[in-house]
């Protein structure tokens, strides 16, 4: 899975992977690992669609 997002390091959208890691996928926030496929650089994001359930 890939996705097109903003790479801090790369300064620009670049494509980068979604890698599903068990550890991130239960935790609070659901944070994703993205590895930009330009520089391999990792970092946590939140999905690009949040859940509305519960807005507070
Ligand atoms: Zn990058």
């Amino acid at each position: 899975m890939q996705e097109n997002r903003f790479c801090d390091r790369c300064m620009q959208k670049t494509l980068q992977e979604i890698v599903e890691n068990e550890e991130t996928i239960y935790t609070y926030k659901r944070k994703k690992i993205y590895k930009c496929t330009m520089c391999g650089s990792t970092s946590y994001k939140r999905g690009l669609r949040p859940s509305a359930e519960s807005v507070y």
